[in-house]
């Protein structure tokens, strides 16, 4: 039997979104549960794949029960598809698994034709029907030639701008219906002139060609973009729902809107939405009129409005989460055209989540699985700093369509954001409204400023995604954009002026206003309570410095999985010690420079055992290739040789000496205490004086200091400085008549070190996954230079993610999961963490609780990141 492509409405159901995408899934779920959704179909996800699988074509047997599904609808609806007396209008939708809004295509209107179009208006007087047919053919005409044929759409609105002009109308719906013929006929011979063929009347054809285009859009750069940013794999596909259209653009007694059960911006339990009256979905999305607040809904349609807040209700009762609405009323009646759980701000999700637990709709278990933790990302963005922000009034206002704080340099364009930012300058984009072609100009800016649009438009929507602050449809904004230039209340800003904007109130402001740290409160702890309460995996951080430390701490780590040592010596003052060490002929000259360093250590040390007041601290040993300290300036040279008593000449000779052509395959880590014992000695004497000094201050407090050795490859190697390590501290700790217990244990981040893991477990107290280099290694990328050509590896989907930022399970998990499996059988007591960048990924972290790590260690505002992950890892095993 055929594989079955294709499934009515009636065939699904919400759990089947892997087939049917989130879309189809829900429309399928809607018309289960006796909402209004006109019957339509969903061609499934597998379809796309064999899409792509056919050397992007549509085969006959797809293409075939597609026209199935269409007769099925003609009979369910009534209505022909290319009909003259009754024509069947469609809907042509993508649908992917996860919802990517705005990011692939929908065509609406199809089935039109010219013989279509007059023989509809011929079977109705009505002069405002004729004005309706037209409105939807020349809508058709533009959405078919952009996202079909890829006719860009400003060619498009430049006509219907210059009609507006010849018409002296501002709105489209002021254009009269002989107006919108006389575009239409305009936009077909747009069509030919860009494309050199006429627009093809044929539905059926136009149908195939629009299938096409939506699985095509699953590969077009915007989409592939969303996925990397979002963790969605290409290979999932998109599916395609077709469904009969019906008509918000009828009359003035249709409209259209999009709305939420909850605010998505601060999740608030109320309706929040906006309409259009005689407007079509793309409409209110795309920001072309400024909409309004779905309670007038209650004055223009009362009984759909009534209607619509029980489908509200019902919505939130059956999938207990907020829900993302579109609709459309046409003549009066309601249809639900789509439903899925709203994206939302991270306030929104934790107030969300911690009602729902409350109104007794989710368990703590499921609020907690309910939050993505890459949003809590956009908790710890900064706001205005208050005093600051009270001596600024501001000069303008638009919606808060997604919070925090932005300041920066007006540009216009999404290519001049990401050039600007890459020369490292902060900006923030202004625009009429945006599209999604804007995507990666929006992420490059700080902040993101529309004249147009409302909370749902693409600028809002898209931001709250990324967690970017954005303020939309300032329509006091008197716009220039083709000379970089805007004027607001009399004051004229032009490309590079300074403009802050403040996407929670909407407030925009002149100039520079300084941003601070937001604070953590409120439902945020209740959410964290939870997460701590179910997670297995302990959260460190990686800190070099008390502040990092302690700011990690209020963040709820509960130790310090990496201090990188060799941080500590940037500072000006240090670095001539460092480079008086680095540039020694002998041991003593070695030792006595590195007496100087010492003190400087220890001090740092203390401060980190402090703030940690007792939980573990991990000091990973110097591992830099030295020549990243060497001077470089004649004067910095200079100065050396003076304090050095060398001479210039000498200096650069060692500084010559010291250069390695693989820096990172070079000297480094336990190789320079392999050349150098005395730099472990002195670095033993610091973590150990230290922490004899804290736990003497803090009796409650029990001390550990964990001491790491980087980049070890063979178990030789590590017992050769433990031995140093362990005389040393043993010594230190002789000397102060005290007790003191101490570790030492190993990075695994060499993958000869995963390969015999189980020899050097039996020398180490613990293993820390250096997933940095390991990746680095495994991959033999050069984590420097890996940016370079990764783009390329992306477009050719060898690799979907950057292994630095995403744990590549399959070949460096398999090293770690074998260095497990290796060393825990000869020492059960080996604790293991990972500390390399992936301690912050959620799915990484979901993969180290998977394989038993201890705990994992990341930078303090990934923190929370990683304790919700690792709660999340929890609750989906315990659920298995
Ligand atoms: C690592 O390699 O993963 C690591 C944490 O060490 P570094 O990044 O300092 O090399
Ligand atoms: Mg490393």
């Amino acid at each position: 039997m055929a594989k079955k492509w294709v499934y009515m409405f009636t065939e699904g159901n919400a759990t089947m979104r892997e087939l049917l995408g989130g879309k189809g899934a829900n429309l399928a779920e809607m018309s289960n549960i006796g909402l209004p959704v006109p019957q339509g179909f969903t061609i499934t996800t597998e379809a796309c794949t064999q899409y792509y699988e056919d050397g992007r074509r549509i085969n006959d047997e797809i293409m075939g029960q597609a026209m199935e599904g269409v007769k099925k609808m003609e009979e369910l609806n009534g209505k022909k598809f290319g009909d003259l007396k009754n024509p069947l209008l469609v809907s042509v939708r993508s649908g992917a698994r996860a919802s990517m809004p705005g990011m692939m295509d929908t065509i609406l209107n199809l089935g039109l034709n010219d013989e279509v179009v007059a023989a509809m208006i011929a079977g109705n007087p009505d002069p405002k029907f004729e004005r309706f047919v037209y409105d939807s053919y020349r809508r058709f005409i533009q959405m078919f030639s952009d996202v079909v044929m890829e006719v860009g759409k400003k060619y498009f609105e430049q006509l219907i701008d210059k009609m507006k002009e010849e018409k002296g109308v501002k709105f489209d719906v002021e254009l009269t219906a002989a107006d919108l013929k006389e575009l239409a006929s305009q936009f077909k011979a747009e069509y030919k002139n860009q494309l050199g063929q006429d627009f093809p009347s044929d539905p059926v054809e136009q149908l195939k060609l629009a299938i096409e285009a939506v699985f095509r859009s699953w590969d077009n750069p915007r989409a592939n973009v969303y996925r990397r940013d979002n963790d969605i794999p290409y290979s999932w596909g998109t599916a395609v729902n077709v469904m009969p259209m019906v008509f918000g653009n009828l009359n003035d007694n249709s409209g259209t809107g999009v709305a939420f059960t909850r605010d998505p911006a601060t999740g608030e339990k109320k309706l929040m939405g906006e309409f259009l009256t005689n407007a079509q979905g793309e409409d209110v999305v795309a920001g072309v009129r400024t909409p309004m607040p779905i309670t007038q809904m209650a004055e223009k349609f009362p009984e759909a409005y009534e209607q619509f807040l029980k489908v509200c209700d019902t919505l939130e009762g059956h999938y207990h989460d907020m829900q993302d609405m579109e609709f459309t009323v046409e003549n009066g009646k309601l249809y639900m055209l789509q439903c899925r759980n709203g994206k939302r701000t991270a306030q929104a999700a934790l107030k969300i989540a911690c009602d729902l637990v409350d109104e007794g709709m989710k368990t703590e278990q499921e609020a907690v699985a309910m939050i993505d933790p890459r949003n809590l990302d956009t908790l710890l963005h900064p706001q205005f700093d208050t005093k600051e922000l009270k001596k600024n009034t501001p000069i303008g206002k638009g919606l808060g369509a997604s919070p925090g704080a932005a300041c920066g340099k007006i540009v216009f364009t999404a290519d001049d954001a990401v050039e600007w930012a890459k020369r490292g300058e902060k900006v923030i984009l202004v625009r009429l409204e945006t599209s999604p072609e804007d995507i990666t100009g929006m992420k490059s800016s700080e902040g993101i400023l529309t004249v147009r649009g409302g909370m749902t438009s693409h600028a809002a929507v898209v931001a709250r995604g990324m967690g970017e602050c954005c303020v939309s449809g300032c329509g006091d904004i008197n716009m220039d954009e083709e000379n970089k230039k805007f004027t607001l209340h009399g004051k004229e800003f032009h490309e590079g002026d300074f403009l802050s904007i403040d996407g929670t109130t909407g407030n925009i402001y002149d100039g520079v206003i300084p941003t601070v740290d937001a604070q953590i409160a409120g439902e945020f702890g209740r959410i964290m309570e939870w997460a701590d309460k179910y997670r297995k995996l302990a959260v460190r951080t990686n800190a070099d410095t008390p502040q990092d430390a302690k700011k990690a701490r209020e963040l709820g780590a509960q130790g310090i999985g990496l201090c990188r040592t060799e941080h500590m010596f940037f500072d000006p003052e240090r670095i001539e010690a460092f480079r008086e060490m680095i540039c020694s002929d002998t041991a003593e000259e070695r030792e006595e420079a590195l007496e100087k360093i010492e003190p400087y250590q220890e001090a740092d040390f203390k401060a980190l055992f402090e703030a940690m007041e007792g939980d573990p601290v991990t000091i990973r040993f110097l591992d830099p290739p030295l020549h990243e300290f060497v001077p470089t300036t004649e004067e910095e040279i200079a100065k050396l040789a003076k304090a050095k008593n060398k001479s210039v000449e000498q200096i650069k000779a060692i500084i010559t000496s010291l250069h390695e052509f693989n820096p990172m395959m070079g000297h480094r880590g336990c190789r320079l205490t392999v050349t150098y014992p005395e730099i472990a000695v002195m670095q033993t004497k610091a973590v150990i004086r230290a922490a004899i000094a804290v736990q003497k201050a803090h009796a409650d407090w029990k001390v550990v200091p964990e001491i790491m050795i980087p980049l070890v490859g063979e178990v030789k190697e590590f017992k050769f400085v433990k031995k140093s390590v362990v005389e040393t501290a043993d010594a230190e700790i002789k000397a102060a008549g005290v007790e003191l217990k101490y570790e030492v244990g190993t990075m695994i981040e060499i993958p000869r070190a995963a390969l015999t893991a189980d020899e050097i477990a039996a020398e180490a107290d613990f293993f820390c996954f250096g997933t940095n280099d390991l990746t680095q290694m495994t991959f033999g990328f050069s984590r420097d230079d890996a940016g370079k050509f990764l783009d390329a590896y992306y477009d050719t989907k060898i690799y979907e993610q950057d292994p630095f930022a995403k744990l590549d399970q399959k070949g460096v998990g398999k090293l770690m999961k074998m260095s497990l499996e290796l060393g825990k059988p000869v020492n059960p007591k080996l604790h293991c963490g990972i500390c390399g960048e992936h301690g912050g990924d959620p799915q990484s972290v979901e993969f180290c609780h998977e394989i038993g790590l201890d705990y994992v260690s990341c930078s303090p505002f990934r923190v929370p990141v990683a304790r919700l992950a690792a709660a999340q890892a929890a609750i989906a095993e315990s659920r298995q």
